[in-house]
């Protein structure tokens, strides 16, 4: 069969989507159900009931024995808890059975899952409950129910409810807007997203060699091979046969899935590639790189390969991010971040960006919030990534217009015109003006914001949540003051001027990786939160509580509880991998050096006694520098070892623990790490105990 067909026919046969429910459910039902994922009704149990049964015989048909409720708790990763349809008759045969009670409600133990502390206050029973707006699909010959995850009380224990929330809130707000500019078409607004996915390929058996990649999924040691990525020979370079497999593989597999999987090429650091899909709403886009980075992680293993989705597997090349496109649109299918043809769109796009600039600015610290953890802190403000401090590309152009339109002076030198929202046309902003800083940690694409500080590993639920949120509180305050104006387009006009004299600051189209920057920044009051301990506390201040609130995204308590479990989560990962550094030196290093400098002592006594002479000089020398670094390798491993033992004192403050593994531990890794470099440099390759970064970048 051609790819013409083949495509297509495989496109989404996993999925019980809008065609398979068309198809399978009776009109009525159809319609009840669709009234639901439209305007988030309740479902009636009866309806439930008929969707159950018409799911459950659509999996059956495809070999399906079980089902599960797949929901996002704050691991990151989704979850999952196999239950077969079977069900006992009378004369002991079982039947195959789903009904809707079980499509609607969940009942997972919420114990094990990480809850911040509602745990301790709250019962231990959580539950999970459909989200109709996600179609349910096929994994693994299991029917995959998506779903939201909650406390027994109430609290929302995971990554999804609070994103579905979020695109209500801005769908609210835009709404307001959009009403004032006279737009009576659009009945939903929401926000889409394509977020561009990076990652590593390595030989699977030379990664089951490796412990720290096993257990951290980054390498805690590793000389530099004589070759990293300097020659810039990878980029988009052409791509190995075993890996073109893989690729070809996973793009199958997703495209089953309903994955929109797009792109494909080889990314800067060797062994580095990325996948992105064609741009979903948010909520589709979240579930589906969920998916992705599931599927990245399965296929690899077909392959004999294994995926790496850590933000930085290997020091001295690039490490991995995610960069999330996000827009805003109309059910009707228009791009509100696109300049329109219009005078009357124009202005509508300038009140929508404006709204843009004044969110990031004034929420720069949650937007630096949403992309922290221990890995990511590896790679921003690295120079391969954007800097720790948030700011926006805009483009020359469109700051000139914004200029233009604070300052009354014209924009276009040329034609000599002032800008006057509701007035004049805005100029098609050409693609490839904006594209073109790549440094920036927030761009202006032409029709959609490039945010590029997640990191490889990170959900897109956190970013979005807070892009949306944030956008929400904005447009609300623009529409109470529109609203309550007499004459709209002179309101309007005030309005972007004052936003943008107010919040121009947080625009800089220079080079984000130059250390004029950092200082410029400084000067302008932006924040430049340089590691995770530092930024996580913005999370819980009054002002962001307020806002979440107020929105009705999160309860003060889960903020709280959410910024327990990301400080928690910070400790864990650097105590993991300072005890993976501590028994890799124990077990692995030390042993090999002492193994090896006793070979080269005893080839030296045995060259001396053939030789009677004291030519020994290359093995003394060797010895020599081995027994001195491995003194020192040993000393600085019982101290990580005391230090580790001592983080217990800390125990009683969060960020204390935080900054005492940041400032501490870590520091006290990179020490050791530096000599178990160089001890492997010095040493024989044979006598190595786990696989070089020689050959787990270049040898796939
Ligand atoms: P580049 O980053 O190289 O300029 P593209 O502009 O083609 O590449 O798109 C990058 C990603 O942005 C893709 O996943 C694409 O689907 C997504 N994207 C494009 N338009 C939108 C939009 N309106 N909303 C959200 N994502 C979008
Ligand atoms: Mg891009």
């Amino acid at each position: 069969m051609s790819a013409t067909t083949r495509v297509p026919e495989m496109f989404a046969t996993m999925v019980f989507n809008d065609h398979v429910m068309k198809e399978r459910l009776p009109k009525e039902t159809y319609k009840a159900l669709k009234k639901t994922m439209m305007n988030g009704k309740s479902l009636d149990l009866s309806i439930a009931n008929i969707v159950a049964n018409a799911m459950k015989d659509w999996a059956v048909e495809k070999g399906v024995t079980h089902f599960t409720h797949w929901f996002q708790p704050m691991t990151g990763i989704t979850a999952e808890k196999h239950d077969s349809f079977i069900s006992p008759t009378a004369n002991g045969e079982v039947i195959m059975e789903f009904s809707g009670k079980e499509l609607v409600r969940g009942e997972p133990d919420a114990s094990s899952f990480p809850s911040g502390g509602l745990r301790a206050t709250f019962e231990a029973r959580g539950y999970t409950a459909w989200d109709p707006t996600a179609y349910a699909f096929i994994k693994d010959n299991t029917l995959c129910i998506p779903t939201v995850f909650y406390s027994y009380s109430g609290e929302v224990l995971d990554k999804k409810t609070p994103l579905l929330r979020s695109m209500e809130a801005i769908n609210k707000q835009a709404l307001r807007i959009l009403k004032l500019f006279g737009d009576t078409t659009a009945s939903r607004v929401i926000t889409t997203v394509g977020p561009e996915q990076e990652y590593f390929l390595i030989d699977k058996a030379l990664y089951e060699q490796r412990k720290d990649l096993v257990f951290c999924g980054r390498t805690l040691f590793g000389a530099k091979p004589p070759k990293g990525q300097e020659l810039e020979d990878h980029y988009f370079g052409a791509i190995k046969t075993r890996v073109l497999d893989y690729m070809k593989d996973l793009d199958e597999e997703l495209w089953k899935l309903g994955v929109l999987a797009k792109t494909k090429h080889n990314e800067v650091a060797p062994a580095q590639h990325e996948l992105a899909p064609i741009f979903s709403n948010t909520n589709t886009a979240t579930d589906h790189n969920q998916l992705t980075m599931e599927m990245m992680k399965k296929v690899a293993v077909r392959h004999g390969l294994t995926c790496l989705l850590h933000e930085k597997p290997f020091a001295g090349v690039n490490g991995s991010g995610k960069h999330n496109n996000w827009s805003i649109s109309t059910d009707t299918g228009i791009n509100l971040l696109e300049p329109g043809d219009s005078p009357c769109e124009n202005a509508q796009f300038l009140l929508f960006l404006s709204a843009v600039i004044k969110a990031v600015d004034e929420y720069q610290d949650l937007l630096r919030v949403s992309v922290a953890n221990a890995g990511n802190d590896h790679r921003l403000g690295a120079n391969e990534a954007p800097p720790a401090i948030v700011s926006m590309f805009l483009g020359e152009e469109l700051c000139e217009i914004l200029e233009s339109i604070e300052t009354g002076s014209s924009y276009n030198k040329k034609d000599a015109v002032v800008m006057k929202l509701g007035v004049h046309t805005l100029p098609r902003i050409a693609k490839d003006t904006t594209d073109r800083n790549r440094t920036s940690p927030f761009a202006f694409t032409g029709n959609k914001f490039e945010f590029r500080m997640p990191g490889s590993t990170f959900s897109v639920s956190g970013p979005n949540i807070i892009l949306n949120t944030i956008v929400a509180e904005v447009l609300s305050q623009f529409a109470d003051q529109l609203e309550s104006s007499d004459d709209f387009t002179s309101a309007l006009n005030q309005l972007v001027k004052n936003t943008y004299t107010e919040h121009k600051r947080i625009i800089f189209n220079g080079n984000n990786y130059s250390e004029e920057w950092v200082a410029e920044a400084k000067k302008r009051g932006l924040l430049n939160l340089k590691s995770t301990p530092d930024a996580l506390p913005y999370f819980v201040s009054d002002k962001n509580i307020e806002l979440f609130t107020k929105h009705k995204i999160f309860t003060s308590t889960e903020m709280h509880s959410r910024y327990e479990i990301l400080m928690e989560s910070y400790c864990k990962t650097i105590n993991i991998e300072a005890l993976t550094m501590v028994d890799m030196v124990k077990k692995q290093i030390l042993p090999a050096v002492l193994k090896y400098s006793g070979k080269l002592c005893k080839a030296a006594i045995e060259k001396k006694t053939l030789l009677s002479l004291s030519c020994c000089e290359p093995e003394e020398s060797l010895v020599n520098r081995l027994s001195n670094l491995a003194a020192c390798l040993y000393k600085k491993t019982s101290r990580l070892d005391t230090e580790l033992l001592a983080a217990k004192e800390h125990e009683k403050d969060l960020k204390e623990l935080a900054d005492y593994y940041r400032d501490v531990i870590f520091t006290s890794m990179q020490e050791l790490r530096a000599v178990a470099d160089e001890l492997e440099a010095l040493c024989s390759e044979d006598c190595w105990p786990y696989p070089t970064y020689s050959k787990l970048l270049f040898y796939i």
